[in-house]
């Protein structure tokens, strides 16, 4: 399939279609000026859940990974992961989609996640906005029924929100081109295999590091194209071993731009009920009028741009 990385890094549109761009691939396109910085976690903001030292918990990152350890203390139906994306504050720069590809040791094909940009509107009032993209993670995800329709239990959602593969189930091109298909946001990804040196003198050591996806061991060898995770679909999943382990998504962790905020939407304490309490009408949710009640939130200051998506 087609995925959002190969569509190229750069749209230009006018407004009206740019709209209608957004509702074709799945993406968000904030508009509006870059603002200040929102709601970060100062000495005067409500005190971290997690068991972070107030003096640490001035940085937004550490304030989220100890959320994060808090909300591991309970029970995981207890848990409610989120995302909140502030368009505002990215730069479009894709470090966050370097991290994951290094994170998930993704091969030729698969990019859980990707930064396109775009452009609209007619000189000299034009305007570019990076959009980072990946599994929106919905409540009700039509990939899963499209998927299990072919092969039960392929996939999953699990207690605290995540939408979880089985790899060992997801098997096959058939069942991938039906998720896909069902999928709005173009999330999933096919992994046949392949290696990006495999035409050199030799495998670079990268490309066969094991991966942890679910908290499993993936092993990845030349010649073994039908293994699990390979020989079936692959997305994001809100980097699940690293939150098991107490540690922030890597997108989150090294975006540089602090645009990403990640924390349990069931903690009225956290950051990103924080962050979204003081954007109370300058959030968005792509495609949410379809009712796959996506967890990855969008902030922009564009009430247009709000409507154009929700109309
Ligand atoms: Fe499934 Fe797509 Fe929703 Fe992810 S974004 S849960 S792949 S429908
Ligand atoms: Fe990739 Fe993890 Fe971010 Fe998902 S949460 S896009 S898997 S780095």
């Amino acid at each position: 399939m087609d995925t959002m990385a190969e569509e190229g890094p750069v749209v230009t549109l006018a407004r009206r279609e740019l709209f209608e761009l957004g509702a074709a691939v799945g993406l968000a396109l904030i508009a509006g000026a870059p603002q200040p910085a929102i709601a970060s976690a100062t000495a005067s903001g409500p005190e971290p859940s997690g068991s972070m030292p107030k003096s640490q918990a001035q940085d937004d990152l550490l304030r989220m990974q100890g959320e994060i350890r808090g909300a591991l203390k309970k029970p995981v139906e207890e848990r409610s992961w989120i995302m909140v994306v502030d368009g505002r504050k990215c730069v479009g720069c894709q470090a966050c989609v370097v991290a994951c590809v290094a994170e998930n040791v993704l091969p030729p094909g698969v990019t859980y996640r990707s930064v396109p940009e775009i452009e609209y509107g007619t000189y000299p009032e034009g305007r570019r906005y990076p959009m980072p993209t990946q599994c929106m993670q919905c409540d009700k995800p039509p990939c899963m029924a499209a998927a299990n329709a072919i092969a039960p239990g392929s996939i999953a959602k699990r207690a605290d929100g995540i939408v979880a593969i089985d790899y060992t189930r997801f098997r096959g091109r058939a069942v991938f081109e039906a998720a896909a298909k069902a999928c709005p946001y173009r999330a999933l990804y096919y992994d046949d295999g392949a290696f990006y040196t495999k035409d050199t003198p030799a495998l670079q050591p990268y490309e066969k590091t094991v991966s942890h996806d679910y908290n499993r061991q993936w092993l990845r060898e030349p010649g073994q194209a039908s293994d699990p995770p390979a020989g079936g679909g692959r997305k994001c999943h809100f980097c699940l071993h690293r939150l098991n382990a107490g540690l922030l998504p890597a997108c989150v962790s090294t975006c540089i731009g602090r645009a990403l905020y990640f924390g349990d939407k069931n903690d009225p304490q956290s950051l990103v009920n924080e962050v979204l309490a003081a954007n109370k009408g300058k959030i968005l949710r792509i495609r949410e009028n379809q009712g796959t009640e996506p967890r990855v939130y969008y902030l922009t200051d564009d009430p247009e741009f709000i409507a154009g998506f929700h109309g």
